[in-house]
């Protein structure tokens, strides 16, 4: 904090024509104070300059502190954007859980990979999973106080000292009474749960959603995804992946208690990650039981929406195209699993061939299946036998708004190492007809 006070917080960029535009304030300034106060983050920052009448104080580039007094309507923005939301340093998380994905990754990566943060403002702002044991009471009360809702937990078990265990914590890691005293001050939750064989699945795992369906309807959701697990393990705690047998024996077990809760809570509450239901061969589940979808973004429910989008699309296709298009599709092995009926219809359409290629992940290893974490290197060697082909890739693969993929690789050195012409595509089903019929041309080649 105290570098901040001095320093001030950087001033990355000004929206054009917004109050601070027209107050002179540029790209490279630093905020200082607002009414006379260093804002601790971005929420604290909105929070103060939500009122009528600001009082700025900014350091120009040129080393001169200005005060600048603003009348504006309450709760205009004044089109500051900072670098970090969290402007006195993230929260690090102190946990060494047994399925840590950072704990899995080789070295040399970059070095913003390696960062474990554990920060309730980033649960808020972005959606991050945050387990609730590197909070302090201050920042609970700051949760409650500024209504910070919905928040994201990682909860895994409501068995405290298994919790603990899981966590990587020598001390039990209880978490009901703090998602009580959450619920009590209005929270809403939205939950994850990592699954690891062995350790909280079976009745472990009925006992955490028993648990937490008590908070019903302020613990909104429950997301339950497999454990990922990279060929990187070492001196980590041994682990496995579900068998096609047992993601079978969950699925039913959780249709179940889906079914029950849509009886008492008129809402699913409970919900299994797609991957559980590509191993297992069986299908996804209908629309209906997603609730609209609350943990997309936690890989749940994503390929009943592409299938969803896709049929509707099916009366639109035409029956032939007047000049032949090919391309060859590039995705993950839970990616191909739900690409391959879609693939196989498109081929239906005259002129129209499209090859569907499963990239096997080579970097983290080949329990790794999901199209995201395909590297620079998977990607070459995937493609190795498809030289001057039209490929299309998923934009999930890159880092946001860059065309950097997790190893570093770019996208450009992939299509010029492979001699193949990339194109990127949003991951939806409408954005995949698209590119492959021209139509509107909403894929980007990438130049080599
Ligand atoms: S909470 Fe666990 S999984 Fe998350 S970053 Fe920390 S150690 Fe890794």
């Amino acid at each position: 904090m105290k570098v901040m006070e001095r320093a001030g917080i950087p001033i990355i960029g000004v929206k054009p024509g917004s109050i601070a535009d027209r107050m002179r304030i540029r790209p490279g300034d630093c905020l200082m104070t607002v009414n006379g106060i260093v804002p601790r983050d971005l929420l604290e920052y909105h929070y103060l300059t939500t009122a009528g009448k600001v009082w700025l104080k900014v350091r120009h580039q040129d080393g001169k502190i200005e005060s600048i007094w603003i009348q504006k309507d309450d709760d205009t923005d004044l089109g500051l954007v900072f670098k970090t939301d969290c402007f006195d340093g993230i929260i690090h998380c102190r946990n060494k859980c047994i399925f840590c994905f950072i704990d899995q990754l080789p070295p040399d990566l970059r070095m913003s990979l390696y960062e474990k943060d554990d920060d309730y403002r980033l649960s808020f702002l972005h959606g991050n999973f945050i387990t609730l044991t590197n909070i302090t009471s201050s920042d609970m009360r700051r949760i409650l106080t500024f209504h910070l809702s919905p928040l994201y937990l990682s909860v895994h078990t409501t068995k405290p000292a298994l919790r603990g265990k899981m966590l990587g914590r020598r001390e039990p890691m209880p978490v009901l009474e703090k998602i009580a005293e959450l619920a009590g001050g209005g929270i809403t939750m939205h939950i994850q749960i990592v699954l690891c064989p062995g350790w909280n699945d079976g009745d472990v795992l009925i006992r955490t959603i028993q648990d937490l369906s008590r908070f019903w309807p302020q613990v909104a959701s429950i997301g339950i995804v497999p454990v990922g697990l990279t060929k990187f393990r070492e001196g980590l705690p041994f682990l496995r992946n579900f068998t096609k047998a047992e993601c079978r024996s969950l699925i039913r077990k959780i249709s179940r208690k889906q079914k029950a809760f849509r009886l008492r809570y008129k809402s699913s509450f409970v919900y299994l990650a797609d991957e559980f239901y590509l191993r297992g061969e069986w299908p996804l589940p209908p629309r209906s039981v997603y609730d609209g979808f609350p943990q997309l973004e936690n890989g749940i429910g994503f390929g009943r929406l592409f299938y969803d989008e896709f049929r509707k699309m099916l009366p639109l296709l035409p029956e032939r195209l007047v000049s032949p298009r090919s391309f060859v599709i590039g995705t993950g092995a839970a990616g191909a699993r739900v690409l391959e009926p879609v693939i196989a219809r498109l081929n239906l359409i005259k002129n129209v061939r499209l090859k569907l290629i499963s990239i096997p992940n080579i970097f983290f290893g080949p329990r790794i299946s999901v199209t995201g974490l395909l590297t620079g290197r998977d990607l070459l060697w995937g493609l190795r036998g498809v030289k001057g082909e039209d490929v299309l890739l998923p934009n999930v693969l890159l880092r946001q708004g860059t065309s950097l993929l997790l190893d570093g690789m770019t996208l450009d050195q992939v299509s010029s190492r492979s001699g193949c012409r990339i194109h990127v595509i949003e991951p939806t089903a409408s954005a995949l007809v698209e590119a492959v019929l021209g139509r509107r041309g909403r894929s980007k080649p990438i130049r080599r």
